[in-house]
């Protein structure tokens, strides 16, 4: 889609993430999925019948499409029907997987009946609403690390006891009339990394203990970084990195499924903004893949302890239990399948010590001592 020539908004920042993450094997094409548009049944859970009326049919006014700050355009339509057809199918993935992200939405500015800064669909708030509606899930935690307030998922979500939210951003910056969201944690302009994380590390264990939730929402938005345009904090790329991780790991260590959605990034260039996006996704990654190592990792010590105790009660593993073994002593279980280059090599593995307490897996594989 093309937007007036010097328009603020980095429209291309989405393909530019897309070619990015590819290019660095991050994801494979075949860990994208192209989504459907979001259905109508879907988008009038969240959103009021007159606003969306407007939106297919006769489009927005001057005055909405200025507090919108996007022109509106049928394509403009079609594509938030897609970014928000992609988030609701990477909630679906989430719950199947543990985690999965989508790389568009975030547009957490929308409310129900308008759209204002560069957001015309609440896609957060489509996706819970629809699978609260189909009893997929009861309840939900939205973590909104954009810099600017989650105004419309706060008020979409106001009077809804299971959604709960939580938005840390810039307390003089936009929306300057804040909705109130279950937690929010407003920061002065210029805030650094260190009063950044230690904020977020106080108060995000603090909403995943009160909202218990089934699933939780990260909104990744980049624009804390130091220079972003309308950012006004000063978050070095390393802090962003490390926020991105920090969610991740809090979350999933919790066996919480985890939905990551873009939100906002205005850096200098596109693909600088693009570049500070694919941390969540990098960080995402290696973090599933190192716990899917560990899980294998308490499956095989489990096995292990078993074998013992049948050797040293006389008796000897047997079936498929001698078969995990013997697969076992050579450095490899099921659960590896498709690992091996990481199993025959360590260091390839994780090059992270906190992710990975288990890093050299032939510590956790040592051969049983047979009788
Ligand atoms: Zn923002």
């Amino acid at each position: 889609m093309a937007l007036p020539p010097g328009h603020p908004f980095p429209i291309s920042k989405y393909s530019l993430l897309k070619e990015r993450l590819l290019s660095e094997g991050v994801l494979s094409a075949d860990d994208l999925i192209e989504p459907e548009p979001i259905d109508s049944a879907a988008l009038q859970l969240a959103h009021t019948g007159e606003y969306l009326h407007k939106l297919n049919s006769t489009g927005l006014s001057a005055a909405e499409q200025r507090r919108l700050g996007l022109p509106w355009s049928p394509e403009l339509w079609r594509r938030s029907l897609r970014a928000s057809g992609g988030t609701l199918r990477a909630t679906r993935a989430a719950l199947e997987t543990g985690l999965a992200g989508n790389l568009a939405g975030g547009t957490h500015h929308a409310f129900a009946d308008h759209g204002e800064g560069f957001c015309v669909l609440n896609d957060v708030a489509i996706a819970i609403c629809t699978l609260r509606a189909q009893r997929a899930i009861e309840s939900a935690a939205v973590i909104d690390l954009d810099v600017h307030q989650g105004n419309g998922t706060a008020a979409i979500f106001e009077k809804v006891e299971e959604v709960f939210t939580f938005s840390m951003h810039g307390e003089r910056n936009y929306p300057l009339a804040k909705m109130r969201s279950n937690l929010d944690i407003p920061l002065r302009d210029g805030v650094g990394d260190t009063e950044y994380l230690d904020t977020l590390e106080q108060h995000l264990p603090v909403v995943l203990k009160q909202s218990q939730p089934d699933i939780a929402f990260y909104l990744a938005g980049v624009d804390v970084a130091a220079g972003d345009r309308y950012g006004k904090l000063a978050l070095t790329e390393d802090a962003i990195r490390c926020r991105d991780r920090l969610v991740i790991e809090t979350v999933r260590a919790r066996g919480v499924p985890l939905v990551i959605v873009l939100a906002g990034g205005y850096a200098a260039t596109r693909e600088r903004t693009a570049e500070l996006h694919a941390h969540a996704f990098r960080e995402a990654v290696a973090y599933e893949r190192c716990a899917r190592c560990n899980r294998a990792v308490v499956e095989g010590r489990q096995l292990i302890a078993n074998a013992q105790t049948l050797i040293e009660s006389g008796q000897q593993p047997q079936g498929s239990d001698q078969q995990k073994l013997n697969v076992l002593e050579k450095g490899r279980t099921p659960a590896f399948d498709g690992m091996a280059d990481e199993l025959a090599d360590p260091s390839k593995h994780e090059q992270r010590s906190e992710h990975a307490p288990q890093r050299h897996l032939g510590a956790a594989f040592q051969p049983i001592d047979r009788p």
